[in-house]
């Protein structure tokens, strides 16, 4: 094997993955036995020269990689990776930055800076909100009601940072029917229960029923946080923050929203009035890593109350230089101490594709998944089962012959999975089976829509 330095190695390996990433079988297909046998056994006492361990490691996982960042995947709500994200994540990865705190890196925290303004911007959010990057909008989701628990507590004159929550006063906690998994882990996590929430109707398209919250909010007087969501993860419908926002405002509730990839219609003319009324919530979650197609991992935490924001997270001790002349310093603002300087990637995609580039993004995915849903109601027995309203569309087949349309539905994902022309997932709702299809992907054209539409077809035929 020819001898190269392991960044070239990687930097090839990478290339020639991106250039056939459109044209692989988008699933994989790979057992956990093939993969354990290439890629596993002992550990080497002794070690491997550094270009052939990552040509090895690009040979050898190869089988198990799933061409998620290619443009005919359409499970769960994923995207790919714009080409400025990715070249500013390997920057990010060679710089090796603690973006942590200030001193450890000025670039990565000037960086998150100008992103934090460009974001708020971007979403129509309170140029004065406090911006933490995280992983992702689990963490995003944590981060915001940490803020939310801290600041409702306060009011009640309850130091939660000092005091824990034994003996607190009870914060009353109301979510939608169809709020998001991350939420109730994010309340455990929080010390606030996941089941002692109480859950306010949603209605057909899964969108928080404004009058059953008013019923839910009538006569509390104590701490309460209110979780709503903009783009639900099945049919992409975004509660009515419009009337939602003055009910949670009279009760004097704490508004998250959870706008893991809804919250981007804000940045859309032709769709932001799905997200109207957004800006007038206390915090908002969201993912870099789906809509705004950027590598893992990346979610943003947004709180208009930067006070309680700052106190839920910062942390001070001898060694740490912090503050002074409007220095950012990360750890302030995520649950995180030591830290990936993921700002970087999220830079490089918003310069890249400007106010307009973002839009058009959001907006071509919107119009793909129309387009797909328009393909599969010509489908003999499909039944496009949500309104299409962002880039979620979720298909239940009937069988021509009669039978259980459920069983059936299953059963064309598989065959679509094994076909590998493009993938794609299954999900209940509304206590039924349903195909699920989402379309995040920059890359995602016309043509991969129709390519994908006829494979779904074939499947619902053979
Ligand atoms: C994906 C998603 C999350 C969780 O985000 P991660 O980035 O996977 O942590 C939360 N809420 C909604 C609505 C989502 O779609």
């Amino acid at each position: 094997m020819a001898t190269s330095d392991p960044l070239s190695v990687a930097a090839e390996a990478a290339r020639r993955f991106l250039a056939g990433v459109a044209d692989r079988p988008v699933g994989s297909a790979a057992t956990p036995a093939e993969l354990t046998a290439a890629l596993g056994g002992p550990l080497p006492e002794d070690g491997v020269d550094a270009a052939r361990v990552v040509a090895d490691l690009a040979r050898a996982a190869d089988p198990g990689i799933v061409a998620s960042a290619g443009p005919r995947y359409f499970g769960f709500v994923v995207g790919g990776s714009l080409p400025a994200a990715v070249g500013a994540d390997w920057l990010t990865t060679a710089w090796d930055q603690n973006a942590g705190i200030y001193v450890l890196s000025p670039a990565a925290a000037v960086v998150e800076d100008v992103a934090a303004g460009w974001l708020l911007d971007l979403f129509g959010l309170p140029a004065s909100a406090s911006v933490g990057f995280v992983t992702g909008c689990q963490m995003a989701n944590a981060t915001c009601l940490a803020a939310a628990r801290t600041a409702v507590l306060r009011r009640a004159s309850w130091d939660v940072e000092q005091l824990g929550l034994f003996g607190a006063p009870e914060i009353e906690v109301i979510v939608g029917g169809d709020a998001h998994v991350t939420i109730f882990t994010s309340l455990r996590l929080l010390g606030l229960g996941a089941a002692r929430v109480r859950t306010v109707a949603a209605d057909e398209q899964g969108r928080m029923r404004p009058e059953a919250l008013r019923d839910a909010l009538a006569g509390g007087t104590g701490p309460a946080i209110v979780c709503a969501q903009l783009g639900n993860v099945n049919t992409g419908a975004c509660d009515p923050l419009e009337e939602i926002a003055p009910l949670a405002r009279a009760r004097g509730a704490w508004l998250h929203v959870d706008g893991a990839f809804g919250l981007w219609a804000a940045t859309s003319p032709r769709h932001r009035h799905h997200t109207a009324g957004a800006a007038r919530a206390d915090s908002w979650a969201t993912d870099a890593h789906k809509w705004l197609n950027v590598p893992y991992d990346s979610g943003v935490a947004i709180v208009a109350d930067s006070a309680a924001h700052r106190a839920a997270f910062t942390a001070t001790a001898a060694y740490l230089v912090k503050g002074g002349d409007g220095r950012r310093d990360a750890e302030d603002w995520t649950p995180e101490f030591s830290r990936r300087a993921r700002g970087f990637p999220v830079y490089a995609a918003l310069r890249a594709l400007g106010r307009r580039g973002v839009a058009a993004l959001v907006d071509r995915c919107c119009d793909l998944a129309r387009l797909m849903a328009t393909r599969l109601r010509a489908v003999p027995g499909a039944e496009i089962l949500n309104d299409v309203v962002l880039n979620q569309v979720l298909v239940r087949f009937r069988p021509s012959g009669g039978g259980d349309p459920g069983a059936f539905t299953q059963a064309v994902i598989t065959r679509v999975q094994q076909d590998g022309t493009c993938w794609l997932g299954g999900t209940t709702w509304r206590g039924s089976p349903a195909m699920r299809i989402s379309v995040s992907n920059w890359s995602t054209t016309a043509a991969d829509v129709e390519r994908s539409a006829a494979a779904i077809a074939q499947a619902a035929r053979g």
